[in-house]
């Protein structure tokens, strides 16, 4: 199939204008504009305001309520002026048939208020009105005209989130004029999908969002809003939907069926039968594995479900196909683990895992590099140092990608074209809420484990005001007295690494001597790394009960003995982290309990987040809170994770929209693959104005 080529249509190429091209803006106003809203036109044009003035009251005067914002006609009646270096304010006195109102500055050049104010003359004034001693006063009113120009006035006032360098006047202006550059462009939506939602067309529904007509004009869920949150979502979806389509039209790959009987006694060999969800993935991964187009799919699975022993046979497959196979982790010390693991399954498979990591020496590196590439190793465990350029493969069959939320998009993409495009295995702990499922990953099949090895008890969560962290410690000694393991977790937050180590360290020596008994030992991120090593060996042996860290082990610790978990500052961390942490405890089958530390007084969210912890162990209505709670941005760290950040779409008041812009973005894509027909050409519109950047370097590539 031929490629797809996309270039900005010449239409649009007024919206990316720089804003300097406006009149009024120079370069330092353009500099203060792009920290906040963007370098081009476009980019104003999508910048909203988000509430408004209303100057639309013209109450009689003896009727204003204190701290009405009213629009009046009055008579000037009189003027009185500081004259030279006078600190006092400039007082004007004005009446109308119902009262008099008093107009005050305190700071304004003495001929501005003079040509402004002539006794006897008429002028309209518009702005908040305080009662003051009884008297009636307009301190610094925000519009005063003559009867003449009452159409200067506008009744209702947009007003723009920004920073007190920009002035509201100054935007609302510039909005306006960016809004008259943006050209009147094609309907790329069908007429059905607008009559049924009863949608304006994009460009008079971006008027409509800078000049609202009244408050519910801002309303996320007005028709106008819609029509652009759906436009940007439905760019969203089209550009995954073309990422498919490129993706299974590829050049076809070799299948990989791997060797049933050696798959099969491996998985015998195992001290545990496969749970009925891993035996369904499985299968899954196996029937991509031997389809000729390349596999691309995310695996899915609460803390301990038992991913990597998935991955692992997928592994096995590509291997005992004649292929290499890769797996990638986010640390160190992940790597490390996964290796030793891996090492002792395989024990008498005839199959040597390889690590390779950036703390290597350059002469390991090289031997490594050369054995990848001639095909001498077959099973490598790596960082992202398995990421750069001089890392060769022979026939790469398959990359596992541990933790995707570390990796973004970028790397996804980086990775797949190792090797002539290998299959892609990504395995996630962090639940995907389904929305942002089909907004990040929408180009990737999805694998759930969605059971845990049987045995595993439910992870007991208390929480406990700081102050009662003696009482912790005592439960703790007992605890540790009769043979458990223990993690105690101090967050990272300061600026400096100094200071929080030292807090790290300070709990470590706490402990020292409150239970001796307990050889606590120290983990934390900035330790050299044999140091860290010798530490987590020293917990993970159980020569030390109880391990001292950072949120280091966060990610995929697996140290099935340890059962209690206590963290610090839990109202620091997220959901997702708090899940992530608690994960580390009930792995094994022993009763496990995870205890949050928190200082009060507590926040209405933090406080919703320790009490869904405590409700729930089920990381899928975890993840579900906490979009609700922190927004989808947070959730799994946006930049990093390829989650695109939205401009106009707020999934959590959009997320019906989403749903019918992949099935539209699908239809279309079915009818018009190449987006040639008028309707495609008009879509391709969508790419331009939200910029799909990845994805559309994606598409032209190759
Ligand atoms: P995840 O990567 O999903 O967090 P792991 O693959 O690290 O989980 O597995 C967690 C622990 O459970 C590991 O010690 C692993 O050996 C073990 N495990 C995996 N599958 C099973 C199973 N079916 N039954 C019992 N234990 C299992
Ligand atoms: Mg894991």
């Amino acid at each position: 199939m031929a490629n797809i080529k996309f270039n900005r249509p010449e239409i649009l190429f007024p919206c990316f204008a720089q804003l300097t091209s406006l009149s009024g803006i120079g370069p330092k106003i353009a500099g203060m504009m792009a920290k906040r809203i963007g370098h081009a036109i476009i980019d104003l044009a999508f910048y909203f305001p988000i509430s408004i003035i209303d100057r639309s009251a013209c109450p009689d005067i003896d009727k204003i309520i204190d701290g009405e914002i009213v629009t009046i006609s009055v008579t000037v009646l009189t003027v009185n002026i500081p004259v030279g270096k006078q600190k006092r304010p400039a007082r004007i006195i004005t009446e109308n048939h119902s009262g008099r109102i008093e107009i005050v500055y305190f700071r304004a050049k003495s001929d501005y208020l003079k040509s402004l104010y002539k006794v006897g003359s008429q002028i309209i004034i518009s702005g908040k009105v305080d009662f003051f001693n009884n008297k009636k006063q307009m301190t610094h009113p925000d519009y005063v005209v003559t009867s003449a120009q009452s159409e200067i006035i506008p009744k209702i006032e947009p007003i723009y989130p920004l920073s007190s360098s920009l002035r509201q006047n100054l935007i609302r202006k510039s909005s306006l004029m960016a809004l008259s550059k943006i050209p009147k462009l094609p309907e790329w939506l069908d007429d059905s999908l607008i009559a049924s939602q009863n949608w304006p067309d994009f460009k008079t529904a971006l008027i409509r969002c800078h000049m609202p007509k009244s408050a519910e004009d801002l309303d996320l869920s007005s028709n106008h809003r819609r029509r652009l949150a759906f436009d940007e979502l439905f760019a969203n979806q089209l550009a995954l939907c073309l990422i498919r389509n490129k993706q299974s039209n590829s050049e076809p790959v070799t299948p990989i069926t791997g060797n049933e009987n050696f798959i099969k006694r491996f998985i015998s060999s195992l001290p545990f039968s496969l749970t009925a969800s891993q035996r369904r993935v499985v299968v899954e991964i196996s029937e991509d594995q031997k389809d000729t187009c390349r596999m691309l799919r995310l695996l899915q699975g609460d803390v301990g479900s038992g991913k990597t022993l998935v991955a692992l046979i997928a592994m096995l497959r590509a291997i005992t196909s004649g292929k290499q196979a890769a797996l990638l982790a986010p640390t160190e010390l992940l790597s490390k683990q996964h290796y030793q693991n891996f090492l002792q399954l395989l024990t008498g498979f005839n199959i040597q895992p390889v690590l390779l990591i950036g703390s290597m020496t350059q002469k390991q590196k090289k031997e490594i590099h050369e054995d990848l590439s001639s095909g001498v190793i077959k099973l490598i465990i790596g960082t992202h140092a398995l990421l750069t350029e001089d890392t060769e493969f022979f026939n790469l069959g398959l990359a596992v990608v541990d933790e995707q939320h570390r990796f973004g998009v970028k790397q996804r993409y980086i990775l797949s074209q190792k090797g002539g495009g290998c299959d892609v295995l990504i395995m996630t702990a962090t639940p995907i809420p389904r929305t942002l499922a089909m907004t990040a990953y929408g180009d990737l099949k999805i694998s759930q484990l969605d059971e845990k090895p049987a045995g595993r008890v439910e992870i007991k969560t208390a929480s406990f005001q700081i102050d009662k962290i003696g009482e912790v410690v005592e439960r703790l000694s007992k605890a540790i007295n009769s043979g458990s393991r223990a993690y105690w977790i101090c967050p990272l937050i300061e600026e400096s690494d100094k200071i929080d180590i030292a807090a790290v360290q300070d709990r470590l020596e706490m402990l020292e001597q409150l239970m001796p008994e307990a050889r606590p030992v120290l983990a934390h991120g900035k330790m050299k790394s044999d140091e860290r090593d010798k530490a987590m060996q020293a917990f993970k042996s159980g020569e030390s009960q109880l391990l001292v860290a950072t949120t280091i082990v966060e990610v995929g610790v697996d140290i099935p003995e340890a059962s209690i978990i206590i963290i610090e500052h839990a109202e620091r961390f997220g959901l997702a982290q708090l899940h992530q942490l608690r994960g580390r405890v009930g792995r094994g089958n022993l009763h496990s309990a995870c205890l949050l530390l928190y200082q009060s007084p507590l926040s209405h969210v933090a406080k919703s987040r320790l009490d869904i912890l405590k409700q729930t162990n089920d990381g899928f209505l975890i993840a579900e809170e906490d979009l609700r709670l922190r927004g989808p941005g947070e959730v799994l760290g946006q930049r990093q994770s390829g989650v695109p950040e939205f401009r106009l779409a707020n999934l959590s008041i959009h997320f019906d929209l989403l749903e019918i812009a992949r099935k539209e973005a699908s239809k279309l894509i079915n009818e018009d693959p190449l987006l040639t027909t008028r309707k495609g050409k008009a879509c391709r519109m969508l790419f331009g104005l939200f910029e799909q950047d990845i994805a559309i370097r994606y598409l032209n590539s190759g």
